[in-house]
This record gives structure tokens, sequence and C-alpha cells, in this order.
């Protein structure tokens, strides 16, 4: 029987963990919270999830919430013009829906199910020299500790890492009573060019259904602007105060919002960073890290939970494939390759997002709006981002497809 660690109890972590116990594994996870503490605790994310992610859920029966939790049918585009009109929209439904489960009910939930099914649940507050012991105690550890100090323990890869610097300042406000979208639930997400990004979905929380505001300022302009915010209520009033600024038609929809909770609130930033994926650790034994360790992405595009569960699955399938071998730096680098081979794709279509965007892509999204197919492809691509390839990526190749789904629609 393979006996694996975790260190790190999120998405990529539980999700792994739980699959492997299904396949007769002996599995370790380390959280630094408690299930209580996570539940009770601050917002960490917006987790907003599409289909083939929550697929993984559902494969591993894990979907504990899906019946629960709001759906999303789709995706609305707007660049809000003057006078509460819109410079450019368009809006499409995904063929499968997306959903957002609060990380605070899935993983303290996630959790509580490993300990019933015989994992082995350790809390505490991990450091290198833990992952050290457990590469002695155990045939694998995977770090999956998301963006927490133990990711340093993996070399960042300058080459597929851009920036150095947080490209947004961000931040959550989870909010009950907003009005709701018509005529379609959908991931709304609006673009202020030069001062940011503003995006909201509904989801369930700890308290049930809400609606999540996710900010995202660029650094220096008017939207970065948490750092006086003391309070949560002064957290809900700024979240106001920047939609009736910058984005008036979703104002109309908050004037009788409130906050879920009191850590329904967080506001941070972080560089988006990929990281090499093998650790060697003083003893001689290594480390394979997952999802955020390796990479993180700014959640612009909302791929960081979706990133972490097709990290899971990859990675379930890889150490389940190699029965009784053991877990070498070749099959280490191998498995990250596996999931590289479809995170690059995440990591250049997000990236490509965070600067000015290059003349193809306004074509693109300037074309959605007269020819609901390409606002259909651009929707459905958060699901994949594989498919974004290459036409998001190519002056040429975005001509092409604009001409074909423009002839297709005659
Ligand atoms: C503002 C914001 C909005 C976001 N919105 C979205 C979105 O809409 N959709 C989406 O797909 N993604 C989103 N993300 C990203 C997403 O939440 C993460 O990418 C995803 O949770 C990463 O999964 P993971 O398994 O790598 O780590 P996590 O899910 O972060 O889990 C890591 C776990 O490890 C634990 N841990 C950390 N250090 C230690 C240690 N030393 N010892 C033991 N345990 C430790 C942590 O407590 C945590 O529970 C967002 C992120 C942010 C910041």
């Amino acid at each position: 029987m393979r006996n694996i660690a975790i260190v790190g109890g999120g998405q990529s972590g539980l999700q792994l963990a739980l699959g492997l116990l299904q396949n007769d594994c002996k599995v370790t996870v380390v959280s630094n919270r408690t299930p209580e503490q996570i539940h009770d605790g601050r917002v960490s994310s917006s987790q907003f999830m599409f289909h083939d992610s929550l697929q993984n859920e559902r494969d591993l029966g894990i979907n504990f919430w899906e019946k629960k939790c709001p759906i999303t049918e789709g995706i609305a585009f707007t660049i809000p013009g003057p006078n509460k009109t819109k410079a450019l929209f368009w809006e499409a439904k995904l063929d499968g829906y997306g959903q957002s489960v609060d990380q605070r009910v899935k993983f303290a939930g996630w959790m509580k199910e490993f300990a019933k099914r015989g994992g082995d649940l350790v809390i505490k507050d991990a450091g290198p020299q833990d992952v050290d012991q457990f590469s002695k105690s155990h045939d694998l550890v995977i770090v999956a500790a998301g963006k927490g100090e133990l990711n340093r323990m993996f070399e960042r890869d300058a080459e597929k890492s851009p920036y150095d610097q947080p490209m947004r300042a961000l931040a959550l406000t989870y909010v009950k009573n907003m009005v709701p979208r018509k005529p379609f639930t959908a991931v709304s997400f609006n673009l202020v060019p030069g001062v940011g990004e503003y995006f909201v979905f509904p989801a369930l929380t700890t308290t049930g259904s809400c609606e999540i505001m996710v900010f995202e300022g660029v650094p220096g302009g008017p939207m970065d602007c948490w750092h006086d915010v003391k309070t949560p209520e002064q957290h809900l009033a700024k979240s106001k105060w920047i939609l009736e600024t910058f984005m008036p038609l979703e104002a109309d929809r908050c004037h009788n919002v409130e906050l879920t909770d009191d850590n329904g609130v967080l506001a941070g930033r972080f560089p988006p960073t990929v990281r090499k994926p093998i650790c060697k650790l003083p003893s001689g034994g290594l480390a394979l890290g997952i999802a955020d360790v390796v990479v993180t992405n700014d959640p612009t595009t909302g791929q960081g939970s979706n990133t972490a569960s097709k990290a899971a699955a990859i990675y379930l399938q890889q150490i389940l494939k190699r029965a009784n071998k053991p877990f070498d730096a070749e099959w280490m680098q191998q498995t990250f390759d596996m999931f590289w081979d479809y995170a690059q794709w995440v990591v250049d279509w997000t990236n490509s997002l965070l600067i000015p965007p290059a003349p193809q892509i306004l074509q693109l999204m300037g074309a959605a709006s007269q020819i609901p197919p390409l606002a259909s492809k651009i929707a459905n691509g958060f699901n994949n981002p594989p498919d974004y390839s290459p036409w998001w990526f190519d002056p040429a190749e975005a001509d092409k497809l604009i001409k074909h789904v423009s002839a297709a629609a005659v």
C-alpha cells in the first residue's frame, strides 16, 4: 500500500487525498488549520469553478454542495461607457454551468470527510523540516500549501514568470441581497481600462447563498484603494464606492447589499509566479509541488481552483499508474510536465490580461459583441484555456477565427 503525505489541505491537497484514499492508498494530510478554524475564519478566494473542474469532484463523489449551491449559467463582459451606457458588451451561456462553494465550507467539509474515511489528518503549521521528515516516513511527499510560505522551498522559474511584482490589488466582498442579473446568471465581468476589473457571481457561503464581488485594481490606480480600510463596514463602503464611481450599472444591483459575515472580506496582492516542481530536501529526499505552490496565477481569470482541481486529477492518475515503482525525480518531472501541458495556457492567457491588451485581443472582444458564436467560444474557453491557442495570442489566427465564425453565423 502506497503511503503518501500531502502538506496543505486545500483544493488540490484534499481533492487528491480523497482520491488516493478511494484507491487504497494510505494518506496523511497536514493542515495548519482545523476544520473549525477554516469554517469560522476569513474567506480566501472567490473559488469559481467551471464544468470540467466540477466534474473532477463529481467523479470522486465529493461534490457534496452541488445541489445547494446556486448555478452560474454564463459569462458577461462589459466595458462601461459614460452615463450608464456600455461601450462594449457581450454575454454567452456556458455549455455546462459553473459554481462557487466557499472554500471555508468546502475545505472544512472535505477535511472532516477525509478523517472519517480513515485518512490521517495532522494539524500543524508544517515547516521545511517537517517536509523533510515526511520524505523519510512516506513513499511520496506532495506540497499543496497554496500561496503559503512553504512554496519558497521551490525555486522560482524566472523563464516562466514574466512578472516579479503583483499586477493587481485584489479584494473580495461576500454580500447578500444583490439584485440578480438578467436574463441569466453569469460571471459579470467589467473592465475599466487603466483602472482595473470587477467581476461578480452567485455562490454558496457559510450562511447560504450569496454573491461574491471580486475587485482587481491596477497598482497605483484608483481601485488600489484598500490600505486605509480597517473594518468590514469600511470594506463594504469602499466596494460600493468603486461600483458607483466606475461601474454604475453594477452599483444599481447593490443598493441593499449587506456583508454575509464579518469574515467575508479580503484584500491583498501577490505576483503571479511559476516555480520549479521538485525540491531537494536536506536528507536527500524529494518533494513535489502541486497547484498554487508551483503555478500561481492572478485571479483575474478565475483559474486557480480550476487549475488546482485539474492538477489533482492528473497527479492522482500518475500516482496510481506508478503502481509500486518509486516516485523518483524523473516521475515527478513527468507528472509536472503533464500538468504544465495544460497550465501553460492558463498562465499565458491570464498574463495577457494583466497588461494593456494586444490588438488582436481588443479585436476579438469587439467582434464578440457582434458575433454570438465568438462570444460563446471566448466564454467557454474559461473551462479549458488551452482552447484559446492559437487565436488569442496570434493576430493572423484571430483574424482567421473572426472571419470563420462570421461566415458560419450568416
Ligand atoms: C482574491 C482571490 C480570488 C480568487 N478567485 C478564484 C476564482 O474565482 N476561481 C478560481 O478557480 N480560483 C480563484 N482563486 C485562486 C484559488 O483560490 C487558488 O488558486 C486555489 O485555492 C489553490 O489551490 P491549492 O490547493 O494550491 O491551495 P489552497 O486551496 O490555497 O490550499 C492550501 C492549504 O494549505 C494550507 N497551508 C498553507 N501553509 C501550510 C503549512 N505550512 N502547513 C500546513 N498547511 C498549510 C492552507 O491553510 C490552505 O488550506 C482566487 C484567489 C484569490 C486570492
